[in-house]
């Protein structure tokens, strides 16, 4: 901590030199909403003290104790351009009482990944469509590269930008959807992975805004057309060495992680998917799954082991996940679900090779927040904070599965509602 605060202050000298003023210190809620306040910072401490929020306002806890500390994390430090000139962006945790929240999922995430021995990393594909009034700009579809048809001035911007923050960005496409598209952060540790799929989000929507456009990582926002995944990769090290796959095929150790992965899917979907419009991306025909199930080039399924070339290390695909609501929570639930399936050498069924979405006999994925719900409360022994975090967001969820069944009513379920507009379009 103290290395760190030193090296702080001097980037901290080094930001005023460049022109840096303003500092915006982040938390994710447990909604998913990325908060924060605006800091014109003096000195270092000034950043560094932290600052009390209502944890109220932002669901954590209850109005009668509500007072939190929302303290930065000096290693997320990452500058980039906004309408505020060349800006400064922290990643904060929650503290109570001098002791951090328990219910804090950014903090529940470090815990974790520090007391677990495993080498895990995660890449992520994050996937939004780009809009104005809220509709599609372009009609492109799969890895377009027409002019007409293909906002790479936008995408160069936004990468440029992650880049300057020091995000590296592998790749950009198209995306199936008309102005779909997705980028690739490199693989990171999973807390890493967590906190620049946050920073992203922001900056796209910063960079979008500029633009007179808008970028929503809603999952399903337009009836009959794809939605946004955040697919997960999972790799699992020894040393240098991939140790779940190995020249090309899978090992023992990723079996195990597909069979983890497999077996605690319909447990974590309230946190891999929290929103009511989640479940109505996973429907057959969009390359999203319906069924638990894994496979190798097969879009169909749940878990995918990218086709690659022998002797390049490969990962584990999870495409259940998608890019609302609480990121350190979909990331967290990925990497207990991996190390349960390593440490109770969960093995995993049989693979599939056909189109799923035509013929099988497999589990299907929760239908619906409702039913998301109700599994996760019968969830089976989780450890004690993870428990408590779970009771917390059925609880939340409950709420908003209520408010979603008034409004909604009867209608067709593969309608998008106005309702689900307004509360997830920019989550
Ligand atoms: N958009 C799809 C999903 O919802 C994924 C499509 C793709 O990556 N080819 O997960
Ligand atoms: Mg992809
Ligand atoms: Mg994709
Ligand atoms: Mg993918």
């Amino acid at each position: 901590r103290e290395e760190t605060i030193e090296e702080f202050e001097k980037q901290f000298n080094e930001l005023r030199n460049k022109g840096v003023k303003f500092y915006e210190v982040a938390v994710q809620d447990l909604y998913g909403h990325i908060r924060g306040r605006i800091l014109k910072p003096e000195k270092p401490e000034d950043v560094l003290k932290g600052y009390r929020v209502d944890a109220y306002s932002i669901g954590f806890l209850p109005i009668e104790d509500s007072d939190a500390m929302l303290v930065p994390d000096p290693t997320t430090l990452k500058v980039y351009r906004t309408r505020m000139g060349l800006t400064a962006f922290l990643m904060g945790d929650l503290y109570k009482d001098g002791k951090p929240l328990d219910i804090s999922p950014r903090t529940l995430l470090r815990e974790f990944s520090r007391s677990k021995n495993y080498k895990v990393l995660m890449g992520a594909e994050l996937e939004f469509y780009l809009t104005k009034n809220h509709r599609p700009i372009d009609d492109g579809s799969y890895m377009y590269l027409s002019p007409y048809s293909n906002n790479s001035d936008f995408l160069a911007e936004v990468i440029i930008r992650a880049e300057e923050a020091g995000v590296a960005i592998s790749a950009t496409h198209h995306e199936v959807g008309p102005s779909q598209y997705e980028i690739l952060p490199k693989a990171r540790t999973p807390l890493e992975l967590a906190d620049e799929v946050v920073f992203l989000k922001k900056l796209l929507w910063e960079t979008a805004y500029e633009k007179g456009l808008e970028a929503t990582f809603m999952p399903k926002p337009f009836k009959g057309l794809p939605g946004n995944g955040l697919h997960i990769h999972v790799s699992v090290h020894n040393g240098e060495r991939n140790i779940a796959i190995e020249e090309g095929e899978i090992t023992e150790t990723g079996k195990r992680v597909v069979g983890g992965l497999l077996s605690y899917s319909s447990t974590f979907a309230l946190l891999t998917n929290p929103t009511v419009n989640s479940y109505k991306r996973l429907a057959p025909g969009f390359e999203a799954p319906v069924y638990i199930s894994w496979g190798r080039g097969n879009r169909t399924t749940m878990i995918r082991l990218p086709v690659g070339l022998k002797g390049l290390s490969g990962t584990i695909e999870y495409r259940l996940p998608d890019p609302a609501g609480n990121i350190y929570l979909k990331i967290l639930s990925v990497l207990y679900s991996t190390v349960k399936g390593l440490e109770e050498n969960l093995t995993p069924p049989p693979e599939s090779n056909e189109n799923v979405f035509e013929k099988n006999g497999l589990p299907r994925v929760p239908q619906s927040l409702g039913e998301a719900i109700n599994i996760a409360q019968k969830s089976p022994s989780l450890p004690r904070d993870l428990k408590k975090l779970t009771e917390k967001m059925v609880e939340l969820k409950t709420k908003e599965w209520d408010t979603y069944s008034r409004i909604a009513g009867n209608q067709n379920p593969q309608e998008i509602t106005d309702w689900e507009i307004k509360e997830y379009f920019f989550l």
